[in-house]
């Protein structure tokens, strides 16, 4: 694997990566923090996502995980966490990202994980991992919607239901390490009543919400949640108690954040994460 580009603005430095059979792999580096992927493509295929609009090409071997953080720290960046919250679905690529994980773990670094909990087994497997944080990706409150945004997904209410039974026993200080993820995407999961079935979620799990702002993706049906629309449901959330963060200016960037945000850029240079 080498270097191919890095796209820097005063946040985020992205980082392309060739492989040897000629795939670009992407990791984004801020604040101390490398965000990498963990599959060429994405075999779960959420409808609102670039990454998973043409489906997994293959899965990363636990070498190229890790070399994406060699490369980064040969380019000179700091990095004290890395966070599986790139292109990919972690679970679905787990023996090397168990791998990878491990070789991280020996190295001092604080690992986080983003993902939609499927398949269950890894993800239960995942919550027992000396972790440093694991945001469970929801994006909507019923199956049926769930299914719609994430065609390949665990049951929600067995994904909640292990979790909450993780995180019950748990110290406040370890279930700090938890929350949910919810993408707010205009007139399609910001109804009223989605937020607060969205509050008794977390309420009952006692973990916080990270409410993320769609980035509209050309050629994908969805657009995005105004300004004004995404801070009345942040409001309308902590009002009902919950702790709830927005999206960072990081995410926010088109070339920078992690997970749901991939991009309109991969899209029109036809390069990056197919
Ligand atoms: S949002 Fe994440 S899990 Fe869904 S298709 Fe994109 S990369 Fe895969």
């Amino acid at each position: 694997m080498k270097i191919e580009k890095v796209i820097h603005d005063e946040l985020n430095k992205l980082i392309q990566v060739k492989t040897s059979d000629n795939y670009t792999v992407e990791s984004v580096y801020y604040r101390n923090t490398l965000c990498i992927s963990s599959q060429v493509g994405c075999p779960v295929r959420c409808t609102f996502c670039a990454s998973g609009m043409y489906g997994l090409k293959r899965n990363l071997s636990y070498e190229e995980i890790i070399n994406q953080y060699s490369l980064a720290t040969s380019k000179g960046y700091s990095i004290t966490n890395i966070a599986f919250a790139g292109i990919g679905e972690p679970l679905l690529n787990w023996e090397n990202t168990k791998k990878a994980f491990w070789l991280f773990k020996q190295k001092n670094l604080k690992i986080s994980f983003y993902t939609t909990g499927f398949p269950l087994k890894n993800f239960e497997e995942l919550l027992a991992l000396p972790h440093n944080g694991i945001t469970l990706s929801i994006h909507a409150v019923t199956e049926e919607k769930r299914k719609k945004l994430i065609p390949k997904s665990a049951n929600l209410e067995d994904l909640l239901k292990i979790l909450e039974n993780h995180i019950k026993p748990l110290s406040n200080r370890k279930k700090k390490l938890y929350s949910l993820a919810y993408l707010l995407i205009k007139n399609t999961n910001d109804s009223q009543e989605e937020l607060e079935n969205l509050a008794n979620i977390a309420k009952k799990l006692n973990i916080p919400i990270s409410l993320l702002k769609y980035n509209p993706i050309e050629d994908l049906p969805y657009q995005t949640t105004s300004d004004k629309d995404y801070e009345k449901a942040f409001l309308f959330l902590k009002e009902k108690g919950i702790r709830v963060t927005l999206s960072t200016r990081y995410r926010t960037r088109k070339i920078g954040g992690c997970g749901t945000l991939m991009i309109n850029r991969l899209k029109k240079e036809k390069g990056g994460c197919p």
